[in-house]
């Protein structure tokens, strides 16, 4: 969540009266019309689960005397994840968001808001500084706490943390960050910047519960619904596949596609980077429903091409076309040459290509698949309600603490997950790798600890915070010669020619001889087939889009059958070999 991504209107309410979301025009318990909730977008919500309660335990643990869950244990309370440099959620409560829980070089912390006070003011800390009348005075008006205003520090408070001010009287007038401790107290300069002033509109203490919040959106839901089954059936005459990968969406897709009374088979790929309790879980709620399960199992190719690729990143994601395109489009070509219509549980708020896809899509990296989704413009609040509502049972790896469930080591997660994910046995193989190959090519304890192999080129803020390195591959590289009569390919290295001699069948006859010599029409191509002969993963992509089963792979790599290749070129679409070359 680096970058920030606005995906769409932030599509939540409360009811005033229930002290509750709502995503509707109007509470089904009351009959109100809900007050705008403002929260920063795009809007991803989640009820906080045993993991996200430990968080959030920890979090206040500076500014609480007891355990956040203890204080707010009566209170519905909602947490929103935004784009932040790592993990960071709005902690909302009554409506409005208490505070901000903060992840940073795997220590968390939070930025309060005035309304935290009201609900907590009985069970806060010593985090209090006490402003003279006359500084009290100008903090209303807009300026900060300085030194001479002080009249009085509370013990807990701390440089860097949040502070709430109080006039002489004792009443809460601001919160800010304090610049001062009681060991650092200075004479001038300013003692506190105000982030907040108090003004106490809105603060609900009214007791909720999910129930309740269940019920008050319960037409809401419902309309929403009916809409995604009835979008479901339009496809129940195609040959349908659900993807379920033991994620929430997939399950909520799962569960519509059951009620909306489509035949279907459903499809679990397994990366070989999935957590046990996944692989488990999957089985078992296919059992529950008597689906017709298939496994689709990438096996070992991970590991096995890590040594060639190196550790896969967010701008580097090799590891989603060799671990998942490949297999599924090897699936995929084993039904037939049918199109096949996969239901899949994406939404647009995951991510900007997501929202930019539509909710029926064509993935160039998988031929004769068409992908469809009926929640795509759900967001994670629809998505738990639902899962409440049926009272469907989730993967487990939700109570401890993720957003999302995929591939346990996924460089697309934040440092706060993955340090959720490494106290489990599952990251120790990872974890050797990444030792090896940091003290293999110099990269250091940081690149290690703060888990920068996420990145094949990491943003310049994170290489200057931490001082490192990106994480060099030598490639395969060309240059091309041009004496004027004829053009040549100049490689970097010796080129395997028994296996271009067969890769080249892929080609029409004079676009590339065994010196490598190419026709001008034909560089592109040339390049992409010698990459492909000398670096090919085997992962079988380019096998689904040769309509003549011309492709075949053997010991790890793609080969040519050159008796029934008719050099169409068809098949140099997206390759991993060539594309993260
Ligand atoms: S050439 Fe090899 S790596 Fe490239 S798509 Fe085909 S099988 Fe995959
Ligand atoms: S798509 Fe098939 S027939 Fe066409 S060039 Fe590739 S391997 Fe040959
Ligand atoms: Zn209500």
């Amino acid at each position: 969540m680096s970058n920030p991504v606005y995906l769409g209107r932030v599509n939540i309410g409360w009811c005033d009266e229930c002290n509750v979301p709502i995503l509707g025009e109007r509470c089904d318990r009351c009959g109100s019309s809900p007050r705008k909730v403002s929260v920063t977008p795009p809007g991803e919500f989640k009820f906080p689960l045993q993991g996200d309660w430990n968080i959030l335990d920890i979090a206040f643990s500076d500014v609480l005397k007891s355990r956040f869950s203890d204080v707010f244990s009566n209170y519905l309370v909602l947490l929103n994840r935004i784009p932040g440099p790592d993990r960071t959620e709005e902690v909302i409560v009554g409506g409005n968001v208490i505070a901000t829980i903060l992840h940073e070089d795997l220590s968390v912390r939070v930025s309060l808001r005035p309304e935290f006070y009201y609900y907590a003011s009985e069970y806060l800390k010593d985090i209090f500084i006490v402003a003279d009348n006359l500084a009290a005075r100008s903090i209303i008006n807009g300026s900060n706490l300085m030194a001479p205003g002080v009249k009085s520090i509370g013990r807990e408070v701390k440089k860097g943390n949040d502070v709430i001010i109080m006039d002489e009287e004792g009443k809460p007038i601001a919160i800010g960050i304090s610049r001062i401790d009681l060991n650092n107290f200075f004479e001038r300069g300013m003692a506190v910047k105000i982030k907040f002033i108090f003004s106490g509109d809105n603060v609900n203490k009214k007791h909720s519960s999910l129930r309740e919040a269940i019920e008050a959106n319960r037409s809401y839901m419902e309309r929403e619904e009916n809409r995604a089954i009835e979008f479901l059936k339009r496809f129940r005459e195609k040959n349908l596949l659900v993807s379920f990968s033991g994620g929430k969406d997939s399950l909520v897709s799962l569960h519509l596609s059951l009620r909306a009374g489509l035949k279907f088979k459903t499809v679990f790929l397994n990366t070989g980077l999935e957590f046990d309790e996944t692989i488990e879980y999957v089985k078992r709620i296919s059992e529950h429903y008597s689906l017709d399960l298939d496994i689709i199992d990438a096996g070992d190719a991970f590991f096995k091409h890590l040594e060639h690729f190196g550790p896969p990143g967010r701008d580097y994601r090799w590891c989603c076309k060799v671990c998942k395109l490949g297999p599924t489009t090897r699936y995929i070509k084993s039904l037939g040459n049918e199109k096949i219509y996969m239901i899949i549980g994406q939404r647009a708020y995951e991510s900007r290509s997501r929202a930019l896809s539509g909710n029926i899509w064509e993935n160039e990296w998988v031929p004769n698949q068409i992908g469809i989704s009926a929640i795509q413009k759900w967001n994670s609040l629809m998505v738990w309600l639902y899962i409440f509502r049926h009272d469907l049972e989730y993967n487990k790896w939700y109570d401890r603490g993720l957003w999302r469930i995929g591939c346990f080591m996924c460089p697309s997660q934040d440092l706060a997950d993955l340090e959720i994910v490494s106290k489990f046995p599952v990251y120790d193989k990872w974890r050797s790798f990444i030792d090896e190959y940091s003290k293999k090519n110099n990269l250091g304890e940081k690149w290690v600890r703060y888990a920068l192999w996420r990145w094949n080129k990491i943003p310049d803020y994170l290489k200057k915070r931490y001082n490192v390195n990106d994480k060099v591959r030598e490639s395969l590289k060309f240059y091309i010669k041009d004496d004027g009569n004829k053009l040549k390919i100049v490689p970097n290295k010796n080129i395997d020619m028994n296996r271009l001699k067969n890769m080249m069948h892929i080609l029409p006859r004079a676009a590339l001889n065994e010196d490598l010599e190419v026709h001008r029409n034909f560089i592109d191509k040339a390049m992409q087939v010698i990459y492909q002969s000398e670096e090919c993963v085997g992962c079988g992509i380019c096998t689904g889009r040769c309509n003549y089963n011309a492709l075949y792979i053997n010991e790890g790599r793609v080969w040519v059958d050159e008796d029934k290749c008719i050099r169409c070129t068809k098949c140099l679409g997206p390759c991993p070999a060539y594309v993260f070359r």
